[in-house]
């Protein structure tokens, strides 16, 4: 890996050197936490866990042929060479800073509410039609997701993607440090972590916090119909690329048609050109993504029909709104994580589903004090967006399903207290023919909930 050394490394983060002299100035092939993963040549770092102290895997690692490791503790005896620092964390973080430093790799950061993972997907579908382009791997966007992101860039990777999630002030601004972008997107400002955050200011001040470590002359494209990001006028000097669906926008699109679960056809317009192009993938924020990954194929240099190419070869992912089709039954994947704003949006598009339209929706966390409310507005939503039948499980759900029946006295819908249950009685509440549509917040563990639909 460029200039990484364990000279440098030592350096870097502050650490102290015990080992061979002669191993100094030797780079290492890779940097892991993951004692798996250790191979000849690598860097191990062990993480204090919640549960695991990593630290006990490094004979381990050595014996594997890593170069060396980095330690919390000194090592009594060690035959093996060591970085001796205060914390791996922090030196994860310093060491991926300086890595990317030597890379010169230009980097997309993208940040936002809602859509980070989505919107990363595209954006690196786009980009791969002209660069050789590394993207985060599923949701790696905290301050050791990042840092390890880092870690797989190599020498002829032409630009990264990286996606970038926080919970609370001033985690953006470290993770910014690490990454320098050099274009910054944000999808947009909604609800997550405001028992943080407090409000959707503060979630505005959060995210824009990715700015402070721009390169001078960066792009910031935001989404202009977000009213909070809307007020953004500029940055140090630059004006943000706005997206949406408004003409009045560098990249907007029109001509929208909901293709059902196959996804959405529109035209995006970015100054002079435009073009017709096939999301694969259904709701109308997929068309969002596909605008911000179209705003950033045009300041990177893409044709149009570059980018058409990328937007339409988007791939799904698992847990996104992934279609899975069985002989009974159309599923929904969409349980790897849920806030309102993401559950309105799911909900929308089920509706163009075929057979009986149901929704498992669970509970979502990280609401903060306005929990209740939330899940209300959630059930409200079930109640009247056109779907056929709605089943609520887990304690703030509740919440869901009362707001669903004073909606709608008539509408179909249950109330489960727990998965365990639900999972019992799956079957008795799905027919032949429906589209389930399966969306909670990731501690739900709502992929059990696929896996026995898938056998059902
Ligand atoms: P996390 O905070 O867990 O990393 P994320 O920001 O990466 O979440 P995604 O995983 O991309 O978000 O999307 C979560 C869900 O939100 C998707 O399954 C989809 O239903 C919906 N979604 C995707 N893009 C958008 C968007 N631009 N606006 C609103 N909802 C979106
Ligand atoms: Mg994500």
């Amino acid at each position: 890996m460029k200039n990484l050394t364990l000279r440098n490394i030592t350096k870097v983060c502050g650490g102290t050197y015990h080992g061979p002299e002669e191993l100094l100035d030797r780079e290492v092939t890779s940097v892991t936490t993951d004692s798996r993963k250790a191979e000849t040549g690598a860097l191990f770092v062990p993480i204090v866990g919640e549960r695991v102290d990593a630290h006990r895997f490094i004979p381990d690692v050595m014996e594997k042929g890593c170069l060396a490791t980095l330690s919390e503790r000194l090592q009594e005896g060690a035959d093996y060479a060591y970085i001796h620092i205060e914390s791996s964390l922090q030196a994860v973080k310093d060491i991926a800073e300086f890595y990317l430093e030597q890379l010169q790799i230009p980097v997309v950061g993208i940040t936002g509410s809602v859509g980070k993972t989505s919107t990363k997907e595209v954006i690196a579908s786009v980009l791969k039609e002209k660069y050789r382009t590394l993207k985060t791997q599923g949701n790696f966007n905290n301050e050791l997701g990042l840092p390890l992101t880092v870690f797989r860039l190599r020498d002829e990777d032409e630009i990264a993607v990286l996606e970038m999630g926080i919970s609370d002030f001033g985690e953006m601004t470290r993770l910014a440090k690490i990454a320098k972008p050099e274009t910054c997107v944000i999808t947009n400002i909604g609800t997550c972590h405001l028992e943080n955050l407090g409000d959707r200011d503060g979630v505005l001040k959060a995210k824009t916090e990715i700015f402070s470590s721009m390169k001078p002359d960066g792009n910031i494209i935001l989404n202009g119909d977000d009213d909070k990001l809307g007020t953004v006028k500029e940055y140090h000097g630059i004006r943000p690329v706005f997206f949406g669906l408004n003409k009045k926008y560098d990249v907007y699109a029109d001509e929208i048609q909901s293709l059902g679960l196959k996804g959405m056809s529109c035209r995006i317009h970015m100054g002079e050109q435009s073009f017709s192009v096939l999301v694969p993938m259904p709701g109308i924020h997929m068309v969002y993504n596909a605008l911000a990954a179209a705003a950033i194929g045009k300041i990177y240099g893409l044709t149009a029909e570059e980018i058409r190419r990328g937007i339409e070869s988007l791939e799904p992912i698992s847990g996104r709104f992934r279609m899975i089709e069985t002989d009974k039954l159309l599923i929904v994947d969409d349980c790897y994580n849920a806030n309102p704003m993401s559950m309105k949006a799911s909900l929308d598009v089920l509706k163009d589903g075929a057979g009986r339209r149901v929704a498992i929706l669970g509970d979502m966390g990280e609401l903060g004090e306005n929990e209740v409310q939330l899940h209300q507005e959630v059930g409200a939503h079930a109640a009247s967006c056109g779907i056929d039948k709605c089943i609520c499980v887990g304690e703030l759900s509740a919440h869901m399903a009362e707001a669903a029946k004073k909606t709608d006295p008539d509408f179909d819908i249950c109330h489960i207290r727990t998965r365990e249950e639900l999972l019992q009685h799956l079957g008795d509440y799905i027919q032949p023919g429906d589209t389930v549509l399966v969306k909670a917040s990731h501690f739900m563990k709502f992929e059990d909930v696929v896996q026995t639909l898938e056998k059902l």
